[in-house]
């Protein structure tokens, strides 16, 4: 058993680095636990990005988590490689657990675990990303203009997603599994409405193309079987997230989808001493700059919390 930190963060992402360069510079002397295989968060699987502010040329996702993580070690964070197991939020000590078994004690604790987006499980989606296949199109959409592309999904975000293509777009195919959308009334309009956006129903993204670049697709109609080639350079995946949350569940109020809730616009949870930031708790935004900002409120709600502490 460790001695009592001031402030553990769990994840490091930009919300996660964040939160450990502000505590770090109020002299927190934050611990932070970075994840075993996936330091640095999802940024660390993207190329370019764009709009980070302060890039005037861009960035790639991974120097960009670099600079992050260097800056925060600079100001005195304690940055470890490794996966919380278990945590118990319940006292005014909390604990969390690595997963060699060592207990770690702090007054404070900032969770900042993201989510995880839905894949379509099938080869080449992991290898592809990137390289034309995406899943967010306010980050992506930009690279795609005068393109062909699909967008997988019948919800509100495979709405969005498509109607904000289209600005760009050549063309926007919505692939469904099923005959009507699960969006709403409103959503479905204005993408029905929209000249460049069309739907291939009862249909489902059966194989993904390409060596180097995204190159097409086949789909498979989800009634007969039968299957067709689509010659599309972008593949936008909009079946949902999954926020990191089971490790606090019974412990933290989660909602309905299993984000963690804050008592926004503050990062607060339901524990006190506990604090949320990033796509975590973020069902709409899921930015970097916005994981970053609710990095920096956690921080600031943190170091609050433990002063009224001393
Ligand atoms: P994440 O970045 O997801 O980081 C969470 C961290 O928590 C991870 O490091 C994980 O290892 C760690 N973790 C989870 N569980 C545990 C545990 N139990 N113990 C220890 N650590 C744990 N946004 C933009 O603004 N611009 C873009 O161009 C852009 N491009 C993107 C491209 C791709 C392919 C993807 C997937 C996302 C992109 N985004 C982009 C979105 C952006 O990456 C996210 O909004 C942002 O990374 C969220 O930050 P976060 O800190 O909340 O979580």
């Amino acid at each position: 058993m460790s001695d009592v930190r001031n402030v553990i963060i769990i994840g490091s992402g930009p919300a996660g680095y964040t939160a450990a360069l502000y505590t770090a510079r109020a002299s927190l002397q934050p611990l932070v636990f970075e994840g075993a295989v996936s330091a640095g968060g999802a940024l660390m699987n993207t190329t370019e990005v764009e709009n980070f502010p302060g890039f005037q040329d861009g960035v790639m996702g991974p120097d960009l988590m670099d600079n992050m993580r260097a800056q925060a070690e600079r100001f005195g964070a304690e940055l470890v490689p490794d996966d919380i197991v278990s945590v118990d939020l319940s006292g005014d000590i909390k604990t969390v657990t690595d997963s060699e078994g060592t207990v770690h004690r702090a007054r404070a604790v900032i969770v900042s675990t993201g989510s995880q987006h839905r894949k379509l499980g099938l080869p080449r989606e992991d290898e592809l990303s990137g390289r034309g296949v995406s899943w967010c199109a306010t980050c992506d959409g930009f690279f795609f203009r005068d393109q062909d592309i699909v967008v997988v999904g019948g919800g509100d975000t495979a709405m969005e997603e498509a109607t904000f293509l289209s600005r760009f777009a050549k063309s926007v195919t919505v692939v469904h599994r099923r005959d009507s959308l699960r969006a709403s009334k409103t959503m479905q309009d204005r993408a029905i409405a929209d000249p460049k956006i069309s739907f291939a129903w009862n249909s489902e993204v059966a194989e993904i193309h390409g060596e180097t670049k995204l190159s097409g697709l086949t789909l498979r109609d989800t009634v007969t079987g039968e299957t067709r080639e689509l010659p599309v350079t972008g593949l936008f995946i909009a079946v949902g997230h999954d926020p990191r949350t089971e490790l606090f569940k019974g412990q933290l109020a989660l909602d309905g989808e299993g984000y963690l809730t804050v008592d926004a616009p503050s990062t607060r949870t339901d524990v006190a001493g506990v604090f949320g930031a990033g796509d975590v708790v973020d069902h709409t935004y899921r930015q970097a700059i916005t994981a970053a900002g609710t990095g920096c409120a956690a921080a600031l709600d943190a170091e609050r919390y433990l002063a009224q502490l001393a």
